[in-house]
């Protein structure tokens, strides 16, 4: 846990007015929560504030409140620079290190002024100044709602800052399914639904917004693709560009796939292969003790958490593909039992 004191925050804010909220590639919900949520709140502040994103991320976030003020690195270059360069203080929001936002990394690291890092993932980075980091919390939406009661702003929670967090939580808690999930992650949560979200709504809008394609990919992942190593409690499901082609791919329709193969019993590590651009990019979840962090980055060139990590590779499907197979040949099985 690396917390600096709340006297240091609020130097650092009072001496600011133009803020940067920036978070991770392919933003997820925890990552957009956690953005708007610090976005209302700065905005309460009276600050200038824009929240940025490396690339774009999926349609079910796009209803958050605060979705149109998003600044695109991808759709709009000049705009985002221009907007970092004038900024006197940067937040980065659910990501560890700068390799995490790509190109956006070094028009970041160009502006000397101070960087607020607000994240949960293993082995942080020391780009920033100040640091609100803890492993232990589930989400970034968790630590952004104590960021917030720490500078005595708990009854600045709105409804607005209280859906963008409760939607964080709930994503990458796995709906609080994930040891992750805390009784204070209930507490936080307990509090949001006092301050009048509607958590029935904010499910269905994350949950229940599938196209068909969307929802035959999964059959096809699942019936077509899935592979099963009952011997080494392991599994993986791979997806070619072609194949996700024939389904129309849309941003984040395979996300949450990878967990699908986790429900069978006595599987305790899963893998999802996809192509994206020419690049494998993969997903790495386990059950217990088997460290998918330390395996990502130890063979893939990635990171994440314990239980759940991701990497990439530029060799071939086939390749990627038979090396885990053949990594799982050699696993401690005792950590996958
Ligand atoms: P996902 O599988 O949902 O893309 O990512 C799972 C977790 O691993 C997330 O916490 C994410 O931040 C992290 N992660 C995913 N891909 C990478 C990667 O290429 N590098 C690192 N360091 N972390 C990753
Ligand atoms: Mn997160």
């Amino acid at each position: 846990m690396q917390k600096n004191k709340a006297s240091e925050f609020k130097k650092a804010l009072d001496k600011s007015n133009c803020i940067s909220i920036v978070t991770h590639w392919s933003p997820d919900g925890d990552a957009m929560g956690s953005s708007l949520a610090l976005y209302h709140f700065l905005k309460i502040l009276k600050k200038k504030v824009k929240v940025i994103v490396p690339n774009d991320y999926p349609g079910f976030l796009k209803w958050l409140p605060g979705n149109k003020e998003v600044l695109n690195y991808s759709f709009e270059c000049k705009k985002t620079e221009s907007f970092i360069e004038k900024s006197d203080l940067i937040f980065t929001l659910d990501f560890n290190a700068v390799s995490r936002i790509e190109e956006l990394g070094k028009v970041i690291v160009k502006n000397p002024c101070v960087k607020i890092m607000i994240d949960h993932h293993q082995q942080p980075e020391n780009y920033a100044q100040l640091y609100y980091h803890d492993v232990e919390a589930s989400s970034t939406c968790e630590l952004i709602y104590e960021f917030i009661t720490l500078l005595k702003g708990k009854n600045l929670i709105n409804t607005k800052i209280a859906t963008c967090i409760y939607t964080g939580i709930l994503t990458d808690t796995g709906g609080f399914r994930f040891p992750s999930t805390s009784a204070k992650t209930h507490k936080i949560i307990a509090d949001l639904i006092e301050k009048g979200i509607n958590h029935s709504d904010i499910y269905n809008a994350v949950h229940d917004d599938n196209t068909e394609n969307r929802l035959k990919l999964l059959g096809y992942c699942l019936s077509e693709k899935m592979q099963v190593f009952p011997q080494y409690h392991a599994a993986l499901i791979s997806l070619t560009q072609k194949e996700q082609d024939q389904f129309n791919f849309q941003r984040g329709d395979t996300e949450g796939v990878v967990n699908y193969p986790l429900s069978i019993s006595g599987i305790k590590l899963s893998a999802f292969f996809a192509e994206r651009d020419g690049v494998i990019k993969i997903s790495f979840r386990s059950k217990g003790k088997f460290d998918v962090n330390v395996f990502a980055r130890k063979y893939f060139s990635g990171g994440g958490h314990k239980n759940a990590a991701g990497g990439k590779s530029n060799e071939t499907m086939l390749m990627v593909v038979e090396k885990f197979k053949q990594l799982i040949t050699e696993i401690d099985v005792k950590l996958l039992k």
